[in-house]
């Protein structure tokens, strides 16, 4: 990397992609410092902190809070740091038919999905705008463009990252801030634990490359967005899931 990103915040770093984000900065950055976003399961992170325990720490951080990111920013800045890259990972979904979607479903997928992305990106913008720089990444679904149903929810969270990356993108555009979206297909991690073996086997057929993704695979690409070499890329939407469409 020809100019280090210096410090990077994961939210939702506990999870299969945010650890592995994390971890692919660690081994590809040596000047980097990470924080590793965690709500309440931190047992992955910490021990990502215990392998690099100069270079990263965790921070708590309920992506759902407003108070919480005010906090966690203050607990960077007061360690010296500011938030160079933000990438806003947590997310979760709880799929149902609309018909018989919860209102509670609806709003806890928007929040963790869409409102925590507004809410981060704002916590962090001001400072960036100061530095002249800054790189916000935004890890939305290939739900976002091929909606399946049963995810109304977070499909229209998804699709609502992008739209706000895209917008949040030529807002910043002229202060050195670059805001991208990538948009994953299927990745081996936890938030895949629900299907059958049956089900993941004929899940596979259907992907060109025939293979689920790697976290790491996704963890690339955020890194060369967040390279101050990428300065021209913004207000993209990566589409990172074998050749699905
Ligand atoms: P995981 O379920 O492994 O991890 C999700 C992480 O988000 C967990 O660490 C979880 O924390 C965290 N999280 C959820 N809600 C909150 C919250 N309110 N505040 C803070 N953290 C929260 O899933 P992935 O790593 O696979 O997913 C990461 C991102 O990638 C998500 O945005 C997901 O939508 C997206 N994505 C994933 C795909 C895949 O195939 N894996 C495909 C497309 C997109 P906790 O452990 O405390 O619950």
């Amino acid at each position: 990397m020809s100019k280090s990103v210096s410090c990077i915040l994961i939210t939702g770093a506990n999870g299969g992609l945010g650890l592995g984000i994390a971890k692919y900065f660690l081994e590809h950055d040596s000047s980097c410092f990470v924080y590793l976003g965690v709500r309440t399961n931190r047992d992955h992170a910490e021990s990502v902190v215990s392998d690099y325990p100069d270079r990263c720490a965790t921070l708590t951080l309920d992506v759902t809070s407003e108070s919480a990111w005010k906090q966690a920013v203050t607990e960077v800045e007061a360690s010296g740091r500011k938030v160079t890259v933000l990438v806003n990972n947590a997310g979760n979904h709880d799929d149902h038919l609309l018909a018989t979607m919860p209102k509670s479903s609806w709003d806890q997928v928007i929040d963790t999905n869409l409102n925590a992305a507004f809410m981060g990106s704002q916590a962090v913008i001001r400072g960036m705008m100061t530095e002249r720089f800054g790189r916000i990444i935004n890890i939305a679904s290939l739900s976002a463009l091929l909606a399946p149903m049963g995810q109304t929810n977070y499909a229209a969270a998804k699709a609502g990252v992008v739209a706000m990356t895209q917008s949040l993108a030529k807002e910043v555009a002229r202060m050195g801030i670059t805001v991208n979206a990538l948009c994953p297909g299927y990745i081996e991690t936890s938030a895949l634990d629900h299907m059958s073996a049956d089900q993941a086997k004929a899940l596979k057929k259907s992907i060109p490359m025939r293979r689920f993704g790697r976290a790491s695979e996704v963890a690339s690409a955020v890194f060369f967005l967040a390279n101050a070499d990428a300065a021209y890329i913004t207000g993209s939407t990566l589409k990172i899931d074998g050749g699905i469409f």
